[in-house]
């Protein structure tokens, strides 16, 4: 048997692109033909299902595919039995309750006996059992947002990202119940061969994650700021440091985080340094 394991990604969506933009960026190529529903990579061992990212958490459990990307809201709703191995940063989103605009809201409770549509009644259930509220959960697989407009519900559940479709729909967020993001996960029982294609896999995703949150910094510095930009800024190892052509300067080389960028250039530049260059990292291994 060849050895290769299969990964289910969504066939078109909202987390299609990114999930190949991955892929892609882990130096991995494979042909994505229209309407093809599986792909083999030229260079790596892997396999590609396109699937309804409904059907991902289930094939994977199954062990129809090794490995998934799907959203952390349908990987929570489908209940399904699978190791979540990393989150992947991309389809951000929350699961809201959202009620019309012109109701006056006052709380959880206003939803106590209420009639709520939603694609997502495990999650809604389980949030709503917490909180103690009884309400009726009325499951609809699309649209939800019209419901309380053609009178189905009186509320709804859904995924909101910038609030403008509930918004168009008269309706307004009221209790943010889930947040989610794309997640990779995996089959509960990879072991050999299988697992060490995985890791080699998962490498390169922190490969390119940490590329992505991390920035390459060139400077020039007076040397006698050397000592506290080098604190500023003390890289991966340390920073690089190479003599300017120009007495008594030099160029200072690291490496900082996204997180830290504004905060760490205003320093720097207090600290004396000058002409800051910021180049994006492509991959980093640590
Ligand atoms: P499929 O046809 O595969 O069943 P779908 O219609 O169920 O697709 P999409 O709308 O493509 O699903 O969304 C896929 C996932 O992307 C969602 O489950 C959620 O995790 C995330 N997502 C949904 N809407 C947004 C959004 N507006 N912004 C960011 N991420 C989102
Ligand atoms: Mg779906």
């Amino acid at each position: 048997m060849e050895k290769i394991i299969r990964i289910a990604v969504q066939k078109s969506g909202r987390l299609s692109d990114d999930s190949l933009s991955l892929i892609k960026e882990c130096g991995i190529k494979f042909y994505n033909g229209t309407g093809k529903l599986k792909s083999t990579s030229t260079n790596f061992p892997i396999e590609f299902l396109f699937l309804r990212d409904d059907d991902i958490p289930g094939y994977v459990a199954d062990g129809v595919a090794d490995l998934g990307i799907v959203g952390e809201n349908e990987l929570v709703e489908k209940n399904k039995s699978v190791i979540t191995l990393k989150k992947l940063g991309f389809s951000k989103c929350r699961l809201s309750l959202a009620i019309p605009k012109g109701q006056e809201y006052s709380g959880i409770q206003y939803f106590e006996g209420k009639n709520i549509a939603t694609s997502y009644p495990k999650i809604l259930s389980d949030y709503l059992k917490a909180k103690n509220i009884k309400a009726d959960i009325h499951e609809i697989s699309g649209s939800v947002e019209i419901a309380p407009s053609i009178g189905l519900a009186e509320g709804i559940c859904d995924i909101v990202s910038s609030g403008s479709t509930l918004m168009m729909n008269g309706l307004k967020e009221v209790e943010e119940i889930f947040k989610s993001e794309a997640v990779l996960i995996a089959n509960t029982s990879l072991e050999g061969w299988k697992s060490e294609i995985v890791e080699k896999l998962l490498f390169r995703m922190n490969a390119v994650q940490k590329g992505k949150s991390n920035k390459y910094v060139l400077l020039n510095a007076p040397n006698e700021s050397l000592d506290k930009i080098i604190s500023l800024i003390p890289g991966m190892r340390s920073p690089t440091i190479l003599p300017l052509a120009q007495q008594g300067w030099s160029s200072v080389h690291s490496v900082i985080s996204e997180d830290q960028f504004w905060e760490n250039i205003e320093e720097l530049r207090a600290a004396g340094a000058e002409g800051i260059l910021v180049v994006p990292i492509e991959k980093m291994v640590i």
